[in-house]
């Protein structure tokens, strides 16, 4: 039986290999990705199936650990974050702890940077120091505290950059640097910059994680997460962990995020376009303190920005002058962008995390983090930029 996979040539670019990667087709031989809806599999004879387990003839054995759709996704991600091996996951929550859990045990120590993802933080500050691993936070753009943090021997690293909702980098080359001379593991949270914008592998970086449901999808439709790394992490770490705690994707997950990474270059390219736009038709705007965007000429890391990333991305955080009120009547009178705590979609979403995304946190943590009470986080989508900008100029008029 001829197999119809189509080898993908190393000078390829990216949006070739995001339509093309990873595909497996069936004797079929049909155009699109199959979804393979089966939990498990059969076996020709007993033989066969003591193969299997033992490994020596390594074939798909049950769905919470393979998948033919899902091994598709994973081969894409694979190529288009320039990894060995990626894993897959139910959500990006499950992809940052499976990460982390598999590599940690009581006794051992963590260092984080604070401007985390909310769900993100409370495993760093919660749930880990139940467990007997200690964890320390340190201000990610400040590279004293990461060298002070990174003095005792440490097994992981957890940042992300830019950070959620607050745009703040992390100098990803010289905290691997800090973090591989600690003995640790650096594992970034890619979720904001996405492998088209910043490629944290090339910076030093171990693993790298996302969730799916963000701009992958970027349709707004599932959730679904990826890990990836060096071959041995992901198939002697990770894929044990993963196997016998079940965060596994849903092969119709996988297709529908498979589908999205065939359009991902042409859609980040114009929500990128458009955010950079409307960040900068803001600037001096009377009811604005600022408006965040990475590579701005005004931004504080923007020398870092350029360095590290080849866009700002597709998020645009306001600083509103009146608090949390102005922010409030902000949101309300917005009629096309809608208010939502999700991202990378391609409708435009507009969050107020104090009250949201990082309701958790306390008033210090918050202030530290700066997720000031007239923090807006616009997620730029598909729309047509003059209807953006409209729609945004007039809510801030009735802030
Ligand atoms: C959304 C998000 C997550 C969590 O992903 P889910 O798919 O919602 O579980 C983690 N990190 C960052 C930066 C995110 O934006």
């Amino acid at each position: 039986m001829q197999n119809y996979k189509r080898e993908i040539l190393p000078e390829w670019g990216l949006a070739t290999q995001m339509v093309h990667g990873g595909q497996t087709r069936s004797q079929h031989a049909e155009t699109a990705e199959t979804i393979y809806m089966t939990s498990g599999y059969v076996y020709h004879s007993a033989e066969e199936a003591e193969a299997a387990f033992d490994n020596s003839r390594p074939r798909f054995v049950y769905g919470r650990f393979g998948n033919p759709t899902v091994s598709m996704f994973e081969e894409r991600m694979a190529l288009l974050e320039g990894a060995e091996a990626a894993r897959a996951t139910a959500s990006g929550m499950a992809a940052v702890f499976a990460s982390l859990a598999c590599l940690v045990k009581a006794g051992d120590r963590v260092v984080a940077a604070d401007a985390l993802f909310g769900s993100c933080n409370y495993i760093v500050q919660e749930i880990l120091p139940k467990w007997g691993v200690e964890t320390e936070f340190v201000d990610g753009r400040d590279l004293a505290q990461w060298r002070k943090a990174l003095s005792k021997p440490t097994k992981a690293v957890l940042l992300e950059t830019p950070s959620n909702p607050s745009l703040r980098l992390v100098d990803l080359k010289a905290v691997c640097d800090l973090g591989h001379a600690a003995g640790a593991q650096v594992i970034v949270d890619n979720v904001f910059a996405t492998p088209l914008l910043q490629r944290p592998l090339e910076f030093g970086a171990d693993i790298v994680v996302y969730s799916a449901t963000k701009h992958i999808d970027g349709q707004g439709r599932c959730l679904g997460g990826v890990v990836l790394g060096t071959a041995k992490y992901i198939n002697e770490t990770l894929q044990p962990f993963i196997r016998h705690t079940g965060p596994s994707l849903s092969p119709v997950n996988a297709w529908i995020l498979l589908k999205g990474l065939e359009t991902l270059e042409l859609r980040l390219q114009r929500q990128c376009e458009v955010a950079e736009r409307i960040a900068k038709e803001l600037q001096g705007h009377p009811k604005l303190a600022h408006a965040h965007y990475p590579t701005l000429d005004n931004f504080p890391q923007v020398e870092l920005a350029r360095r590290q990333m080849k866009s700002g991305g597709s998020m645009v955080s306001l600083d509103l002058k009146g608090g949390k009120e102005a922010s409030f009547r902000f949101l309300n009178a917005l009629k096309l962008i809608l208010i939502s705590n999700n991202l990378g979609d391609s409708k435009s979403l507009a969050t107020h995390p104090a009250t949201t995304t990082h309701q958790r946190l306390s008033p210090e943590q918050k202030a530290a983090q700066g997720i000031m009470p007239g923090l807006i986080r616009l997620s730029i989508g598909l729309e047509d930029v003059k209807d953006l900008l409209a729609d945004v100029r007039q809510a801030l008029d009735a802030a």
